[in-house]
């Protein structure tokens, strides 16, 4: 499919799609683990490079490259890689881009084992660490040693939503000769698109707004330069941490009406996220969307949205979370984000728990925090479910 200069919505309806000698409108699911050879001399080739054309699944598939190829556009980035998980994708950037003694920066308020395969793996291969609060950029900038490599930032960050400058952090790790990734998943490229800011490496959960729909586990590493692409495409080919075919399609298909959910969800999101702040029971609302948020004006120079994100303080703590999170209608106690459906959690018990307590006091999780995914549902119903919840906290 030819597309020029089209909008986001075209693109997510047409991007990465496989024209097919049968005129397959969307491309089939090729779920084979190999592909056949036509002559000896035809596998050689194409092993030597001297000839493009499908070996191994692991290395190559054309379902997982049309899925790639939609993101990758989507990015405005060169190439994109497949990754089974949002976990195997920051594994990817973190061991294509770090070699033991060398340093990495990471944003405090990220999601949990993001900090966790920091400390506790990595290190033990020697490479070093600093988490800092990179909202703030002298924090970033005095965080840097002579061997610092990577800069890896979540903006807005998981569960805080706190939100770091692209733009400056990418300027000031290039002129100290480090790389910058963003963890782009509470936006989805329908709301931030951090190349544009400057960053260097884009990574994905596709679990949340990208497949959209709470059924498949799927990462995403977007590369920006060409010529990076074979270093990451060499560790992805190595470790095999790679999405399968028929989750591709599924995600291919989620990617679809990306800009319709997306933008809804966000809709959704300010009702809810205004409805909260003025409710008496509430402590304060974090939604990148409301004036209030601390980083709203930096969020203006590089969102077009705010996202479905929503962090809330109850006024009675720990106790008022959890009676919230045992009473509400509707809204599916469950972790994770980015589907259709809303769900409620509670990040010091779960999706932070792996922190440890201090961690998360200096990260600014606190134990009365409740964390919100707005689906797209009506949201008067969304309203009213919070409104007899709240009643009884
Ligand atoms: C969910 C999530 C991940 C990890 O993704 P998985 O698909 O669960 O492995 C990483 N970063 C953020 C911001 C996430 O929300």
């Amino acid at each position: 499919m030819k597309i020029s200069n089209a909008k986001v919505d075209t693109l997510c309806v047409h991007s990465g799609t496989k024209e097919s000698k049968e005129g397959a409108v969307v491309t089939p699911i090729f779920q084979t683990s190999t592909f056949k050879f036509q002559s000896a001399e035809h596998g050689a080739r194409l092993f030597k490079g001297e000839e493009d054309g499908y070996i191994y699944t692991r290395m190559r598939n054309p379902t997982v490259e049309a899925m790639e190829d939609a993101v990758a556009i989507l990015e405005g980035g060169a190439k994109a890689i497949g990754c089974a998980s949002g976990m195997a994708a920051v594994h990817l950037i973190l061991a294509a881009s770090v070699k033991a003694g060398e340093h990495v920066i990471c944003s405090e308020s990220v999601y949990g084992p993001t900090v966790t395969i920091l400390k506790d793996l990595f290190t033990t291969f020697n490479v070093e660490v600093s988490f800092v609060d990179t909202s703030k950029i002298e924090n970033v900038e005095s965080a840097f040693r002579t061997n610092t490599k990577l800069v890896h930032i979540e903006t807005p960050g998981n569960p805080t939503l706190v939100m770091s400058d692209i733009a400056m952090i990418s300027e000031i790790a290039h002129k100290r000769g480090a790389k910058v990734s963003v963890d782009n998943t509470f936006m989805s490229p329908i709301m931030q698109r951090p190349f544009d800011h400057g960053a260097d490496y884009i990574m994905h959960s596709m679990t949340k707004y990208l497949n959209g729909h709470a059924d498949v586990v799927a990462g995403i590493v977007v590369i920006k330069d060409i010529t990076e692409y074979p270093k990451f495409r060499k560790v992805s080919n190595l470790v095999g941490g790679v999405i399968d075919p028929f989750n591709s399609f599924l995600v291919h298909r989620g990617i679809k009406t990306l800009a319709l959910r997306v933008r809804k969800q966000a809709e959704n999101a300010f009702e809810v996220a205004k409805y909260l702040a003025n409710h008496p029971k509430v402590e304060w609302v974090m939604y990148p969307g409301l004036e209030s948020h601390p980083q709203y004006s930096m969020g203006l120079k590089q969102m077009t949205g705010h996202g479905s994100m929503i962090s809330v303080e109850l006024k009675g703590g720990y106790e008022a979370g959890k009676k919230l999170m045992d009473n509400i209608e509707l809204f599916v106690l469950a972790v994770s984000l980015g589907g259709v459906e809303s769900l409620i959690q509670h990040p010091a018990s779960m999706t932070h728990a792996s922190m440890g307590k201090e961690a998360r006091e200096q990260a600014k999780i606190t134990d009365g925090l409740v964390r919100i995914a707005v689906g797209i549902e009506d949201v008067d119903d969304l309203i009213a479910a919070l409104d007899r919840g709240l009643q009884l906290v």
